[in-house]
């Protein structure tokens, strides 16, 4: 069971990325490859992978990396990250529903900064931004209500994995 609630055969776990830096930096550097003719100086992520991901890329490139954390049911950009007026990438591990790079592209506006464009690892659903976006690899895996799951008629046993899970 996904955090969604939907049932899936598969489930795609970012921290086998995020826990390796030589597997992480390919991923960093087809995005550094994108992101190189917008002159920007700042790559922004929210925690707690994107902001694991932009410290990657902030490194490669040689720019600095800033990180959204939550709060009430935003992202915000605290500790003085100065992106004013600067151009800024926004960047997540997984895009699903666009949730916390819609934030994360919200706490740059509102600390003054100029999203430009964004990049994310792994996509797998659709969404339009204000900005462009750019996926490294995109992922497609079928997914079941439970009442319909021919997983469960077959007699697996579950296994809760995403928020709430293992
Ligand atoms: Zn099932």
């Amino acid at each position: 069971m996904l955090s969604s609630g939907y049932h899936s055969e598969y489930y795609f776990e970012k921290f086998r990325i995020l826990e390796d830096p030589k597997l992480l930096r390919k991923f960093s550097e087809v995005l550094a490859g994108k992101f190189e003719s917008y002159d920007i100086e700042w790559v922004v992520g929210p925690f707690t992978g994107g902001a694991i991901l932009a410290y990657d890329l902030a490194s490669l490139m040689g720019i600095k990396a800033g990180y959204a954390e939550k709060m009430d049911n935003r992202r915000v950009l605290k500790r003085g990250f100065d992106v004013e007026g600067r151009k800024v990438a926004v960047v997540d591990d997984v895009l699903t529903t666009g949730r916390s790079i819609k934030d994360t592209i919200e706490a740059v506006k509102n600390a003054g900064g100029i999203p430009v464009i964004a990049g994310v690892m792994v996509k797998r659903g659709e969404i339009s931004l204000e900005i462009p976006v750019y996926c490294v690899i995109e992922l497609e895996f079928p997914v079941y209500s439970p009442e319909k799951c021919p997983l469960c008629k077959r007699g697996l046993k579950l296994e809760i994995r995403g928020k709430g899970g293992v």
